[in-house]
C-alpha cells in the first residue's frame, strides 16, 4: 500500500511520516473521539454531506465541539486530495477531544478539538472477493450500547475482525445475548428470505448506521424490492437465501458462508447482484 504524501492535522498539512499529535490527546489516552471513513471517486467525496450529519451526530453524543465548521472541512479534504494528486482514494477522518493532562473527565475548559485527515489509496472490494462472496463467522457483540456514535473505540470490533481472520474468514457478524445479529465488526450486515424480502437490524443505539446501508435501502425501496428492518437471529442466518454485507470500504460485498455453512449454495444470489448492480449505478451517477 502506497504511503500517503501528505496529512492534515491540526491546522497544518504536513508530510504523512512527520505528522502527530500531542501524547496526551484525548484520542490517544481514552479513544475520546468520533471518526469517518469517506470514499474520493473521481475527485468527488461520496455521500459527503451524509458523513458529516454523521459526524455531527456522533460529535453531540460525545458532547465534542467541531474544531470547524464542515464546509471548511470539505474545502481542507479537497485540498490534500490535491497534494496528494490523486481523485480516488479512502479518506480517514478523526475528531478527538484534544490535548489535556490526563483526567477522565472532560478537561474545562475544553481545548480545542484535535482534527487528523489523512488520505489513503481507494479501499476498493477484490474482483474475486466479489465473485465469490466471502466467509463470516459469528462472535459476541462486546460492544458500549452507544453503537450509533462512529467513535474511535473500537477495540471489541478489531478483536472480532481478527477472529474472523484466523478462522478463514473475512467478517465477523456480531450477535447480542438473545441470539439476534446487529452487524459486522465494520460493515452493516443483511440476509434475504425465501420471498426475496431483505432483512436488517434497524437503525438505533445498536448499531452504526452506516451511509451505505441507507443507500442500499434507498435504492431497494426505489426499485420495488421490499425491506423489512428487523434483528435477525443466527438461527435465521440457517435459512436465509441470500446474505450480504455493505461499507463504504466493501461497498457490497455477497455473503456465501456464515460459520462453515453455505448460504445460497455458496454461490452469489440474485438480489445481491441486482442491488450491486443498483449500487454501482448510483455511484456512477454520484461521480
Ligand atoms: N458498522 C460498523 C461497526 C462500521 O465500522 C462500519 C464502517 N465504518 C459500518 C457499519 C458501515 O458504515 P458505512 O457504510 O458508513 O461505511
Amino acid at each position: 500500500m502506497r504511503i500517503p504524501k501528505i496529512s492534515y492535522v491540526n491546522g497544518r498539512y504536513v508530510p504523512y511520516t512527520q505528522a502527530s499529535i500531542g501524547i496526551e490527546d484525548r484520542g490517544n489516552v481514552f479513544s475520546d473521539g468520533a471518526y469517518e471513513g469517506i470514499a474520493l471517486i473521481n475527485g468527488k467525496l461520496l455521500d459527503l454531506n451524509e458523513h458529516f450529519e454523521r459526524l455531527q451526530y456522533s460529535l453531540n453524543i460525545l458532547s465534542i465541539k467541531s474544531p470547524m465548521k464542515f464546509p471548511v472541512m470539505k474545502i481542507i479534504i479537497n485540498e490534500l486530495a490535491r497534494r496528494n494528486k490523486v481523485t480516488d482514494g479512502f479518506v480517514y477522518l478523526q475528531i478527538s477531544r484534544g490535548n489535556a493532562m490526563r483526567n477522565h473527565q472532560f478537561p474545562n475548559p475544553a481545548p480545542n478539538a484535535s482534527l487528523i485527515i489523512t488520505i489513503h489509496d481507494p479501499r476498493k472490494p477484490s474482483a474475486k472477493l466479489l465473485e465469490n462472496g466471502i466467509n463470516v463467522v459469528t462472535h459476541p457483540d462486546l460492544r458500549m450500547k452507544r453503537r450509533d456514535a462512529k467513535t474511535i473505540s473500537l477495540l471489541p470490533n478489531i478483536q472480532a475482525k481478527q477472529y474472523a481472520i484466523e478462522n478463514e474468514a473475512t467478517e465477523s457478524w456480531l450477535f447480542e445475548e438473545n441470539g439476534k445479529i446487529t452487524e459486522g465488526s465494520a460493515s452493516n450486515a443483511f440476509i434475504i428470505d425465501d420471498i426475496d424480502t431483505i432483512i436488517t437490524h434497524p437503525e438505533n443505539q445498536s448499531i452504526l448506521g452506516g451511509i451505505t446501508r441507507m443507500k442500499i435501502l434507498q435504492l431497494a425501496r426505489k426499485n420495488s424490492i421490499n425491506v423489512r428492518e428487523e434483528a435477525f437471529s443466527t438461527e435465521d442466518i440457517k435459512s436465509a437465501k441470500e446474505a450480504f454485507a455493505s461499507s463504504t470500504t466493501m461497498r457490497i460485498m455477497p455473503v456465501t458462508k456464515i460459520d462453515g455453512e453455505p448460504v445460497n449454495d455458496g454461490k452469489v444470489g440474485k438480489i445481491t447482484k441486482q442491488l450491486i448492480a443498483l449500487y454501482d449505478n448510483y455511484i456512477r451517477e454520484q461521480t
